[in-house]
């Protein structure tokens, strides 16, 4: 099959060595020549240029970019399809991308591989990055199921396993499982950043080991990724945070009121509750 992949990035690039390997022509556009030359020697794509008239060639189209630039991009690179090319992207928020690309492409499926790693680039790149892992896909009622199917047919193959639900829903849960952790992870470590002793501030530094380290994780990592996220998933975000404040000021109540028994049912239910979040448990 020929298959075209805009932005040679984190995603876009392993997504090339998958398909390549799996004896696809794999067709790359990003924005610098620089990385279309490595996409080339890394042997990600066969052919790469920076216009996106070389994506006219493709069946099936997987857009790449960072997720500002999924829906311009698309609007630019529709000039130059036949109707029937199928388009699908790897943004990691649904609902605006969707409600922007439905009116416009016909075959445009919505789709999140949720597989990453911290690194990005096309250095970062790597076989594999989708097996065993969760592959949303969010078709809606005006998406023709032909579209739908050669999606699935190309991601099963990359060894990931396909969810379908609605772009609403799909922002909901991601916002509940990542862009909130991103939140509340920053928040922690502002929170303990605003120790006004200068030598207990230096000592928690000290004493900070793999508690900290876990929880802060997240939320000590790219700026850009955080704001992203408030800014594109803002109203699932927003209903996420406000239940989160609840719930802190519910943790606040029983340690004010001293009701250890409450505050330890509440930790039994959200330890019984965690492993149904976790492959591993
Ligand atoms: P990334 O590593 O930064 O890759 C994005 C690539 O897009 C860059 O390498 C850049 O290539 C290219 N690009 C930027 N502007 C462009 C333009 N105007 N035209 C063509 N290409 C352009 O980012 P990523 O992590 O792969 O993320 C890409 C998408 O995947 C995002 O929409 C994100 O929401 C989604 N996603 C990310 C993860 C994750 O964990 N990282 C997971 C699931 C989904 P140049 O080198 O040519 O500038």
């Amino acid at each position: 099959m020929n298959i075209g992949i805009l932005g040679l990035g984190l995603i876009g690039g392993s997504l090339g060595l998958d398909l390549r390997s799996q004896g696809h022509h794999v067709f790359g556009v990003s924005q610098r020549t620089s990385t279309c030359q490595q996409a080339l020697d890394l042997g990600i794509v066969d052919d790469a240029s920076v216009d996106l008239k070389q994506l006219a060639a493709a069946e099936v189209i997987f857009i790449c970019t960072p997720l500002s630039l999924i829906v311009p991009k698309i609007v630019q690179l529709i000039t130059y399809l036949s109707p029937d090319t199928v388009l699908t992207d790897v943004g990691s928020v649904k609902t605006p991308i969707v409600e922007a690309i439905n009116p416009l492409w016909r075959n445009f499926v919505g789709g999140h591989p949720m597989a990453g790693t911290a690194e990005s680039g096309i250095n970062a790149a790597q076989r594999n990055l989708f097996v065993g892992n969760p592959y949303v896909l969010t078709p809606t009622q005006a998406t023709p199921s032909s579209a739908t199917m050669v999606v699935e047919k190309i991601v099963l193959k990359l060894g990931a396993t396909i969810y379908h639900c609605r772009p609403e829903e799909h922002d909901r849960a991601v916002s509940w499982i990542s862009h909130l952790p991103v939140m509340v992870s920053a928040s922690l470590i502002a929170a303990c950043m605003s120790e006004t002793k200068p030598e207990v501030l230096e000592l928690a530094q000290k004493l900070a080991s793999s508690g900290f380290r876990d929880t802060s994780r997240v939320g000590g990592g790219n700026p850009e990724l955080g704001v992203m996220m408030a800014r594109y998933n803002r109203p699932a975000l927003l209903a996420s945070l406000q239940q989160y404040r609840h719930n802190l000021d519910d943790l606040i109540a029983l340690i004010d009121q001293e009701n250890w028994e409450g505050l330890e049912s509440s930790f039994n239910s959200t330890q019984q509750a965690r492993p149904n979040f976790m492959d591993e448990s």
